[in-house]
């Protein structure tokens, strides 16, 4: 019987910016991110107004709110930045009568 092979995939192997081919580029602590340029990041936001502070992926980290963090994205990223992956964060839920 042939030995089976598992691979977990779980990101692709592109767009990363460190090490090339989803390497961490000496860097092993934290997971690779998606560049700025293939999640085509940009400084303002993108269509209705979505922006990064309004995206589940934003980590706040400056009093300020000049500039953040991103779980997705590598680098600094603006509250008002928006990108391809942006997901909005849902306002919390009713149930019944009760919000
Ligand atoms: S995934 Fe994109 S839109 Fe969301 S916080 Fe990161 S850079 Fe901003």
């Amino acid at each position: 019987m042939a030995a089976l092979s598992t691979t977990i995939v779980t990101r692709p192997a592109y767009g990363f910016h460190e090490g090339g081919g989803g390497g961490c580029g000496g860097d092993c602590k934290s997971p690779p991110k998606y560049s700025k340029i293939f999640a085509k990041y940009q400084d303002h936001p993108g269509k209705d107004g979505q922006s990064c502070a309004d995206c589940i992926f934003f980590i706040r980290t400056r009093a300020d709110g000049q500039m953040d963090h991103c779980h997705l994205v590598s680098g600094e990223i603006g509250p008002h930045g928006w990108c391809r992956l942006f997901v909005r964060q849902q306002p919390a839920q009713c149930y019944g009568n009760r919000c």
